[in-house]
């Protein structure tokens, strides 16, 4: 079966519609993806035939709810080739990297060491400034290089009898670089610590294999690999997950309860107080099921192609000025289709404006990685980010968008 980027679109209900007369180019994928009729057509069905809280129930339709959550969960192992039991169903990345924070967090003390990097997304960086207030645990951060990418031939220095964990982003909501893992997960296990990924921006982009990864946790949401919000997952070894004390606590999560005592259940409903979003998590399966059957090489070779004209596109634009200024590598190897620039004279929110005029859907600000706009002396940049559906003429209409937003900021 080859790719074909048409019948992918039109899979997409929402990419038929017009913005301000315009059709829509939504090249707004890193901050969330849309959902196929694959996705929205699980949610509808398990919403309309089999909506029941799950685990509780002896009826038949909390008996569906329950195989539907839980097929949810072997679907997501299956992805990142690991056991149902270690995936742990979150709000989404940031619900994944905060639980981390507590349950994993917690048995950290004074003086130990985690090292981030000027990469992060603020979610991979804030949950650990406040474990550090909890604790008084050190953080470390990874320099980034011009390319913006992180620094790993730093690494070494930084890692040390005291590190215990080593959290990263795999691939940059800003510069689309893509973290070489395993040359990570080498140095850090080297060092006897644990290395977190944050694959929230990697996730939409195929299958993954934990053990292959060197990961020790792995975070991502489902909003960005067209499934619904309000659901993600950490995944965790699982030894290290059987070691962990739970974070929130509540329902579902207990084997019994006394006026003294509670006996935690075992992992993963050790970690999923509460009831869960139910629906979501099929949306979650469905999503990844979907992304299985398409493919994916073809995919891999039409979004490079796509990245490709829309950077050829800002160096025509810039014709050698030095205007524009590219924030990420300028190959496309290690890279995914993340275009992050700023243009000189011309603030990213007005940009944006102007191009949502051209149907052209795009972010700009600082994308929740001011460690990373400090480092590159920045405020903000303009981004745009692709998914599969995206075209050829996605790019081009931003393209005249962008020349129209030049023209008339600068
Ligand atoms: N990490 C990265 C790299 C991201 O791009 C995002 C979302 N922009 C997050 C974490 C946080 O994801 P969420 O808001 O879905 O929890």
């Amino acid at each position: 079966m080859m790719f074909d980027p048409g019948m992918v679109r039109a899979q997409f209900p929402v990419l038929a519609r017009t913005v301000r007369d315009a059709p829509l180019h939504y090249l707004d994928n890193a901050a969330t993806s849309q959902m196929p009729h694959a996705v929205l057509d699980a949610v509808a069905h398990h919403e309309t035939h089999s909506r029941a809280n799950v685990l509780r129930g002896v009826h038949t339709l909390a008996e569906e709810a329950t195989d539907a959550y839980e097929s949810a969960r072997a679907d997501v192992a299956r992805y990142l080739n690991a056991e149902p039991d270690e995936v742990v169903f979150t709000s989404g990345a940031t619900g994944a990297i905060n639980l981390a924070a507590h349950s994993f967090g917690g048995g950290l003390r004074e003086g130990d060491e985690i090292v981030l990097s000027d990469l992060e997304h603020h979610s991979n960086i804030v949950p650990w400034q406040m474990l550090r207030q909890r604790t008084g645990v050190t953080l470390k951060f990874l320099p980034v290089t011009d390319e913006g990418r992180i620094d790993l031939a730093r690494l070494d220095s930084m890692l040390g009898p005291r590190t215990r964990l080593v959290s990263l982003v795999h691939v940059s909501n800003v510069t689309g670089a893509e973290l070489n893992a395993r040359e990570a997960a080498a140095a850090v296990h080297a060092a006897g610590a644990k290395l977190l990924l944050d694959g929230a921006q990697r996730m939409a982009h195929g299958p993954l294999d934990m053990a292959a990864l060197g990961a020790d946790f792995y975070a991502f949401s489902g909003h960005k690999m067209f499934a619904p919000n309000g659901i993600g997952a950490l995944w965790t070894r699982a030894d290290i997950l059987d070691a962990m004390p739970p974070f929130l606590g509540g329902g579902e999560m207990i084997l019994g309860v006394t006026r003294e005592h509670t006996e935690y259940a075992p992992p993963p409903r050790r970690f999923e107080a509460g009831t869960p979003p139910i629906a979501q998590a099929v949306g979650l399966g469905a999503a990844i099921r979907w992304i299985e059957a398409q493919e994916l090489a073809g995919v891999e070779s039409h979004l490079k192609a796509l990245t490709a004209r829309a950077l050829d596109g800002l160096a025509a634009l810039d014709n050698g000025r030095g205007q524009i200024r590219v924030l990420g590598p300028a190959g496309l190897q290690e890279r995914l289709p993340v275009v992050s620039f700023s243009v000189e004279g011309a603030h990213p929110h007005d940009i944006c404006q102007i191009l949502d005029g051209h149907g052209v859907a795009t972010r700009g600000g600082h994308h929740c990685a001011q460690v990373l706009m400090e480092r590159f002396g920045l405020t903000g940049t303009t981004r745009a980010s692709l998914a599969l559906y995206n075209d050829a003429a996605d790019i081009d209409a931003f393209l005249a968008g962008l020349d129209d937003a030049i023209r008339r900021l600068t």
